[in-house]
């Protein structure tokens, strides 16, 4: 048997287990069937847990200077009026924000660190068709779009939300249903970065602005499928409908050209209900599509990859079987997932679902109007926000090394 883990995915959650057991001296390949990272609007949220993995690291001050704007505070508009309702400023860490770099600048970063390292091998435009099994029905390897056959100690499904690995291995999929998509857009902007985020909710319309320093990031929830609606109707009737729910960027959305610039995310919200079989371990989307309620994916495909590597990087390392070891990731991190979604799917029902529906009666909620009155409550919201639902601890082995 080949001596290597196969990391099927080269995301955040693929290429950060990958760095993790290159780093504990698990010779590891990373397979991405793109050629580069340079894909828009693949969520660009660093959170300050995620920050503080990198300061585990010791990488911190080098990922910061991946160009950057920040978030420290989030508000809400209804029909006009403004509420601010989460606070980071006291986080129980250095980093009291959320960084928004861009996803394949980050990914960059993580291809470059682990390359720093022998056993680390990235191999680009090599897409992964399937898994393969010995005669007892253990995965012990994948295939190759080339029709060349990788064999592997370990496959790692980190091939995000289509995963074509936990299909090969039949892991059973539990959809939870999101009713909601999300089209991602660019909004020019004038003036300096602020620091906030702002959600709006006008009658029947949803969205989200990310000061992302020289534009907005703006994110546009319709309900499931409405981007048929949106594409049928026109570009006109999309701006009109815009420029109605933020007048203040009315001059920014009439120079929106063409539809092709309005990208849609599908959402979905599922999760295997195993993660893993003998040879095969899924994580990150593969195992846990999240919505983008809340910006959480990136930070939750990040922690399993530290928990995944905490749990087998050593064991690898000192040549085990790292089968008996499998389900103790999803045991681990279960319930946080269950609860995030849980939250997200609260969301999607109670806030976002009704605020597409529209309805004359668009007032604030009396929650909203309280946690807006006091800081305390602020905070305690920027702490969901900033921290999800607790945060991982790196400990899995250096190999005894410096970072080379
Ligand atoms: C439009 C959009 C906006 C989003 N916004 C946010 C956000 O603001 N904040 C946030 O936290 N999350 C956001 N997300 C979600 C976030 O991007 C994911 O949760 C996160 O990237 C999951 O990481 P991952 O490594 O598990 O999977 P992915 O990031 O999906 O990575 C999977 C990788 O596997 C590769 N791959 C797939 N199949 C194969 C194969 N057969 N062979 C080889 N390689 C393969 C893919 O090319 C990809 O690079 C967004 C997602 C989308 C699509």
């Amino acid at each position: 048997m080949n001596d290597r883990v196969a990391v099927v995915g080269g995301g955040p959650a693929g290429l950060f287990s990958g760095l993790l057991f290159a780093r504990a001296g698990v010779p590891v390949t990373v397979f991405e069937k793109h050629g580069d990272f340079l894909r828009d609007f693949r969520g660009d949220t660093v959170h300050p847990t995620t920050l503080d993995l990198f300061r585990q690291l010791g990488l911190l001050e080098a990922v910061l200077e991946i160009p950057h704007s920040r978030i420290d505070s989030m508000r809400i508009r209804i029909a006009g009026e403004v509420f601010a309702v989460a606070d980071l400023s006291a986080l129980p860490f250095r980093e009291r924000y959320i960084a928004m770099m861009p996803q394949w600048d980050l990914l960059k970063f993580l291809a470059d660190e682990g390359r720093r390292y022998p056993e680390f091998e990235l191999r680009m435009s090599t897409a992964v068709t399937g898994a393969t099994f010995d005669g007892d029905g253990r995965v012990d390897g994948v295939t190759l779009a080339s029709g060349e056959r990788f064999p592997a100690r370990l496959v790692i499904a980190a091939d995000g939300r289509r995963s074509v690995i936990r299909d090969s291995a039949a892991l059973p999929l539990e959809d939870l249903y999101a009713p909601i998509d999300v089209l991602w857009f660019r909004l020019e902007k004038a003036g300096a970065a602020g620091e906030d985020l702002t959600a709006v909710i006008g009658r029947g319309h949803f969205a989200v602005l990310i000061d992302r320093a020289d534009y907005f990031q703006c994110a546009y929830v319709v309900a499931k499928g409405g981007r048929t609606e949106i594409d049928d109707a026109g570009l006109d009737a999309f701006k009109a409908d815009l420029a109605d729910l933020l007048p203040e960027l009315a001059p920014s959305v009439a120079r929106i050209a063409s539809l092709d610039e309005v990208k849609t995310l599908s959402v979905r919200l599922d999760r295997l209900t195993t993660w893993h079989r003998p040879g095969l371990l899924a994580l990150g989307d593969a195992a846990h599509a999240m919505s983008p309620v809340g910006g959480v994916g990136i930070n939750f495909a990040v922690q399993d990859a530290v928990v995944a590597a905490n749990l087998l990087a050593g064991p690898l390392a000192l040549g085990e079987n790292p089968d008996p070891l499998l389900h103790r990731l999803q045991a681990d991190r279960w319930r946080k997932i269950v609860r995030m979604q849980a939250v997200q799917k609260i969301a999607h029902e109670r806030l976002l679902a009704p605020a597409l529906a529209g309805g004359d009666d668009l007032r604030a909620p009396l929650p909203l109007r309280v946690l807006s009155r006091h800081r305390r409550l602020r905070r305690m919201a920027g702490r969901l926000l900033g921290l999800g639902l607790g945060h991982e601890t790196i400990t899995s082995p250096d190999a005894g090394r410096r970072r080379p």
